[in-house]
């Protein structure tokens, strides 16, 4: 009988490297409120993302909640609704009304040509997803932005790593946000980054992390405590070094997924432009056609699940049918995001996937039973 395999699996660095860095906490007593190591994890990532301007947070929603607090918004905020429920809970809780953008069947990112019908004389901001790691058109919602005098926040948390244009997925947009959870591609156990290119706005995003205390006997914000921990900063050090050897890796399964699966009607794959980017292969969805396939995407999840292998629905439901914002009346029309979410499966993917295993993933799929 095959053990079970869930759609991802956290990585871990070698146990030795981690027990390293903690016998040095035990020594100093020193746990957290921005310690050695998450300042040295700060310098780190800033170095292999060439950017100045990030902060490690406790995880990746405060790292977003806090970022769009610190832009001092107002009104409308244009944003997908095919997204982790994070994206819309992180816009709603600021007090911002979501307004919800269609996506493009290619790569489920937002749809760059139908954002401008969407802005209004409220409109302050646009919060796109690099969803599944694959980068928005960053340059038509950027051109769209300066046009509109719009703020660009990206919801990057699939996208630790990657590049586009030889570029740092970071550096585009006013600011982004990664999500270091343990079942991401790079992890601090839970975890997150903040990156605003604006010093000031940035600043802002370290007061409001630990609860807008300025000094002793000064408190400027309504802030909260987004701080991340020493532990979770070793673990962050320990998995970078491996991030290379790990992503390349998850490249190799992802590949003989594209291979295999390619040639089985009614499965699709995203397309995306390779020369141009460096991806984290972190998820691999499939689209089930049903009129082409002869099964629909709920019975392809069962018979997976025969098999012990759970696959899963990211994102079904869309963040605009969710319970909690049913009463809201949030303009939702986004025909492309309703269907992709009932054909969409995600199938295991991550760093110790056995190709093996892949390939019995993909005999079920191909097969049927
Ligand atoms: C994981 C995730 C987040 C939130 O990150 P956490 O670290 O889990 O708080 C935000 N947006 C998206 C799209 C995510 O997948």
């Amino acid at each position: 009988m095959n053990e079970e395999i869930y759609v991802t699996k956290p990585v871990l660095p070698p146990m030795e490297e981690y027990m390293e860095y903690l016998k040095d906490i035990w020594e100093t007593h020193n746990l957290t409120n921005v310690g050695k190591y998450t300042r040295q994890l700060m310098i780190e990532l800033m170095q292999f993302m060439n950017s100045r301007h990030c902060l490690p947070t406790v995880n990746g929603h405060m790292a977003l909640e806090m970022t769009i607090q610190a832009m001092e918004l107002s009104g409308e905020v244009i944003t997908t609704p095919f997204t982790f429920a994070s994206t819309t809970h992180a816009i709603v809780r600021n007090g911002l009304t979501p307004v919800f953008c269609d996506i493009r069947e290619s790569d489920c990112t937002i749809d760059p040509d139908k954002i401008e019908d969407l802005i209004t004389d409220k409109t302050t901001a646009i919060v796109p997803v690099h969803v599944y790691g694959m980068p928005c058109d960053v340059e038509k919602i950027e051109a769209i932005a300066k046009k509109h005098n719009l703020k660009v926040i990206y919801d990057a948390a699939h996208a630790f790593g990657e590049e586009y244009k030889g570029k740092s997925i970071s550096k585009y947009g006013d600011a982004c946000m990664f999500s270091f959870h343990a079942t991401k591609s790079f992890n601090t156990i839970e975890g997150g980054l903040a990156v605003v290119h604006n010093t000031k706005a940035l600043t802002r995003v370290y007061q409001l992390h630990n609860f807008g205390i300025m000094d002793e006997e000064n408190v400027e914000f309504v802030g909260a405590n987004a701080k991340m921990n020493e532990f979770q900063a070793i673990m962050g050090l320990c998995n970078l070094k491996h991030f290379e050897e790990n992503r390349l890796k998850r490249k190799e399964i992802y590949d003989y997924y594209r291979q295999e699966l390619s040639s089985v009607e009614g499965i699709r794959m995203l397309s995306y432009d390779e020369d141009n980017l460096k991806l984290n292969y972190s998820y691999c969805p499939i689209f089930v056609d049903p009129d082409v396939y002869g099964m629909n995407r709920d019975e392809l999840a069962e018979v997976l699940l025969s098999h012990h292998i759970h696959a899963r629905k990211y994102f079904y439901p869309i963040t605009s049918q969710f319970a909690c914002y049913q009463a809201e009346n949030y303009k939702a029309d986004v025909p492309v995001a309703e269907r992709l979410s009932k054909q969409v499966l995600t199938i295991p993917l991550y760093t110790d996937l056995a190709l093996e295993d892949a390939a019995r993933i993909c005999n079920i799929i191909r097969d049927k039973q």
